[in-house]
């Protein structure tokens, strides 16, 4: 028997003494304090001499029967001893278990009000700030979340967090979640997939036939919260009917104050059929871009990957899994992932050959970078180098100009504002630039020809 299991027996032990002792003797009783348990004599200790004397004299009997009742022991008997100094001690001690039992069973109880709340919630434990690595790319969305998180609805409303996938959505969406959940546990977070959220529209729709009452039930259930977190509303294309619920939650939502998230893998206008009342309350709020991270930062997401799981690996594997890949963090991950477990079934090191040898990653794939593209569009329009970049306004050159703003945003993924920044305009000017083109490529074959041969020629560059 262990401390903690003998101070749990005695207790039990205890309190039997206590139901069945008559009340004259209970502060002798509680007096006592368990110093052992060994081959069925239990050692109590008292500071006080009455105490030992009255209850040997009167009651040994029926407490060495309660013992052996519990203990399940015939021959178990109680031994009382008298020893003041040694029974202040043992009550310390046992004051110090019951406490760091109290502690731990708060703890367990904490932990599990974080599990329920995380599974109502639909929270992934792994998505928290702590394990999202900052980079250029993503360090203004990450501190917009961080920011929503600590102060929900304040500066904020709504949070529009926007990028291709696999760049972090997602977990930043959810971070926001998990912070709020572990420091601000009165609040209530919803996490919603936006393609849960049309599915459980339309079956409530068709249950009810659009009920009011149960179309309230429906609102409450998206309204009730603080924080609600709608991940990727691209998928809300079209579904008119759901638009228009959607816009409603939303209202109920901001007017009483309470934070939205949303994120998207494109701009709200660039989804399909979206009304205008709804993509219009969508950038009412802010408006952050996820973009490919650099190398630098993509090699610290694999070496935060490999700390987080005990991996050892050697640091030129890391880098070569970095460098090539590029454009989506999932893959990255992937790519991780596909080395480690080849490396732990074959029972070997991950160096930088294995990873080659799992990988096998085309070398030498040159990044296309502003420059070419520009120097390749210039060729085509046979404009000088400069112009494309330049303030000339001539219909010709601007469109040179807005072509090769779309394709550097296809071929590099880079921001608006870093497309903006090295052809000297807005970001709000390239994003539109981005849109006309990507718009009329449907509709006119000479751009849709000029956009094909130029990325034809960077290819071979
Ligand atoms: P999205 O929602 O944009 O498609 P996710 O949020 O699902 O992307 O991210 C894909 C994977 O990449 C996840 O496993 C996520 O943890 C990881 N990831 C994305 N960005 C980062 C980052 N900055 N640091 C660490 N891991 C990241
Ligand atoms: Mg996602």
């Amino acid at each position: 028997m262990n401390n903690i299991e003998l101070n749990r027996f005695w207790e039990k032990v205890k309190e039997e003494l206590v139901g069945s002792l008559p009340e004259s003797v209970h502060p002798w009783l509680y007096s006592l304090e368990v110093s052992g348990y060994d081959k069925g004599v239990l050692t109590v200790v008292t500071g006080q001499t009455m105490a030992k004397e009255w209850l040997r004299k009167n009651h040994s009997k029926q407490m060495n029967q309660i013992l052996q009742k519990i203990s399940n022991n015939n021959e178990a008997r109680i031994h009382i001893i008298y020893d003041e100094n040694a029974a202040k001690k043992i009550k310390k001690e046992a004051e110090k278990i019951h406490k760091k039992e109290l502690e731990a069973q708060l703890k367990e109880q904490a932990m599990e009000n974080l599990s329920c709340m995380q599974s109502s919630a639909n929270l992934n434990l792994k998505y928290k700030f702590e394990n999202f690595v900052v980079g250029d790319n993503n360090k203004f969305a990450h501190d917009a979340a961080l920011a929503v998180a600590k102060q929900p609805a304040a500066k904020f409303n709504p949070l529009f967090i926007y990028g291709n996938a696999g760049l972090g959505k997602t977990h930043l969406m959810q971070a926001i979640g998990h912070y709020t959940i572990f420091n601000n546990p009165k609040l209530r977070v919803k996490y919603t997939k936006t393609d849960d959220y049309i599915s459980d529209f339309i079956s409530n729709s068709r249950k009810t036939n659009d009920s009011i009452e149960n179309m309230a039930k429906f609102n409450k259930k998206y309204t009730n919260i603080d924080i609600i977190l709608i991940d990727d509303i691209q998928l809300i294309e079209s579904k008119e009917k759901t638009m228009t619920r959607m816009q409603q939650t939303f209202d109920t939502l901001y007017e009483k104050g309470k934070q939205i998230v949303i994120t998207s893998d494109r701009l709200p206008e660039e989804i399909p059929k979206i009304t205008d009342a709804l993509a219009s309350r969508f950038k009412r709020g802010l408006m952050v871009e996820l973009t490919p991270p650099d190398f630098e930062t993509r090699l610290e997401i694999t070496k935060k990957l490999a700390k987080n799981n005990d991996i050892n690996a050697e640091l030129s594997a890391l880098e070569y899994i970095a460098k090539h890949f590029q454009k989506n963090i999932r893959e990255l991950e992937g790519a991780f992932t596909k080395v480690c477990a080849y490396a732990e079934f074959n029972n070997k090191p991950i160096t930088l050959e294995l990873a080659k040898e799992i990988l096998k990653c085309k070398e030498n794939e040159k990044q296309i970078t502003f420059e070419n593209i520009t120097g390749v569009t210039s060729k085509y329009f046979e404009l000088e180098s400069g112009d494309i970049i330049g303030t000339t306004r001539s219909q010709k050159i601007s469109l040179a100009r807005q072509i090769a703003i779309y394709i550097c945003r296809e071929l590099t993924n880079q921001s608006f504002e870093l497309i903006g920044e090295y052809f000297n305009r807005k970001h709000t000017t390239t994003m539109y630039a981005y849109e006309q083109i990507r718009n009329k490529i449907n509709t006119k074959t000479e751009i849709a020809n000029a956009v094909r041969e130029i990325k034809q020629a960077l290819k071979v560059i």
